[in-house]
């Protein structure tokens, strides 16, 4: 006979779920708006996009499964773009790279790696970060801890504290650092700084685990945001670095992206891809082809890479544009005497302004001048946008 679920449905089968609000993950979008298109708020996509999708829609290409490892193409110049087509790391088959579902993703398979072959290591995150960096840790059963980062009193880089911190950390720890525009503070290390950190993180046989979300979109230039990886690399350090390409291509609803692990050998290399492949599987079984076609097909045609680095420079230096003209005019109007020059130092879509909650909201209230709450709800951050 037949089952009768409707005499069977009857109770509270899921009393222990409690509905959990998300804050907007859309933030991005409101930052990749153009913002008077047309009088209309439109997300921006990038002119070089279309033209990629149009070339693929002539092509007609299918739609088959890819391999769980990605797009091939596409995984050859992503660690191209990252580390740089003549990287030696390249050539000599040191770098394991799987396509990821963007930079979440890539940063989830890597957390879910580390939980399983470096069992009770414990991954250090910069104090504030990424809000979804804990999630992912904590999703992936990861033992994390913050380091020092942010120092209110110079709204800058709390270098002597993230260096101390750093050190204190269990060996072999992993530490995860933004790549370029740290997120959400815009402050990053100089040159000088990340040696010294690279110094630190040998020292004491950490693992350092690169987050690079804006290569290209923050200073306009993809060698100069990836310097921070190269240095590392260039000191044969293995490493983890994941890639997004949500901003930099304004690509976010594609969910593209891709986690590279550098290692000592050829052979490491291959055994690290295939244990990557093997925790993808179960999760996703492969990632998806269309954005991975749209970055292969940018880069891999020189006029549409070119076209691709001018309109970065363009949503780059548009930002810096607005950075010079907040400071000068808050330098001119300012009397108090305060140094304002950190907003010219702070790099990417973020800007810490050091206000505190009262002056962040009387700036609100009065001004219509809206700023996010971050770190411990003190401070003030202007989220700028791209276009
Ligand atoms: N990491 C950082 C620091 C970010 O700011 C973001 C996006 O805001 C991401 C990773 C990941 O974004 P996506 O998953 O869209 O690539």
């Amino acid at each position: 006979g037949s089952f009768d679920h409707s005499t069977f449905w009857k109770g509270n089968r899921f009393p222990s779920i409690k509905a959990k609000s998300f804050g907007r993950i859309s933030m991005a979008v409101a930052v990749n708006v153009s913002r008077f298109e047309g009088e209309e708020l439109q997300p921006y996509v990038l002119k070089v996009v279309k033209k990629a999708e149009n070339l693929m829609l002539e092509r007609g290409e299918n739609k088959e499964y890819l391999p769980i490892e990605g797009l091939a193409a596409f995984n050859k110049v992503t660690a191209e773009l990252l580390f740089g087509a003549d990287n030696p790391l390249i050539q000599q088959q040191r770098v394991a790279t799987v396509q990821g579902l963007s930079g979440t993703g890539s940063l989830r398979l890597a957390a879910a790696l580390i939980e399983r072959y470096f069992p009770g290591a414990k991954v250090i995150i910069s104090s504030p970060t990424w809000g979804n960096h804990k999630n992912i840790f904590n999703d992936a059963r990861v033992p994390w801890s913050e380091y020092r980062y942010y120092d209110p009193k110079t709204v800058g880089l709390d270098f002597n504290g993230m260096m101390s911190d750093i050190k204190a950390a269990p060996e072999g720890s992993f530490v995860l650092l933004h790549g370029c525009a740290h997120n959400p503070t815009g402050i990053d290390p100089t040159l000088e700084q990340w040696e010294k950190i690279a110094d630190i993180i040998q020292e004491k046989n950490h693992i350092p685990f690169f987050d690079v979300a804006y290569q290209g979109f923050a200073s306009g230039s993809l060698d100069a945001d990836a310097s921070s990886v190269r240095l590392f690399a260039a000191r044969g350090m293995e490493l983890l670095v994941a890639q997004s390409y949500s901003k930099n291509l304004g690509l976010y609803s594609e969910r593209i992206g891709a986690i590279n692990v550098v290692c000592s050998s050829a052979d490491a290399t291959a055994r690290v891809r295939s244990q990557l492949k093997r925790l993808a599987r179960p999760m996703y079984s492969n990632p998806p082809i269309h954005g991975a076609r749209i970055v292969a097909n940018v880069v891999g045609n020189p006029a549409l890479f070119k076209e691709w680095k001018e309109e970065m420079e363009l949503m780059a230096g548009r930002i810096k544009n607005i950075r010079q003209k907040l400071f000068d005019s808050l330098s001119a109007k300012d009397k108090s005497g305060k140094d304002w020059s950190f907003i010219l130092k702070q790099i990417g879509m973020f800007s810490y302004t050091g206000l505190n909650k009262a002056q962040s909201e009387n700036m609100t209230d009065k001004w219509h001048v809206y700023m996010t709450k971050d770190w411990k709800n003190i401070i003030g951050r202007i989220i700028f946008s791209q276009m």
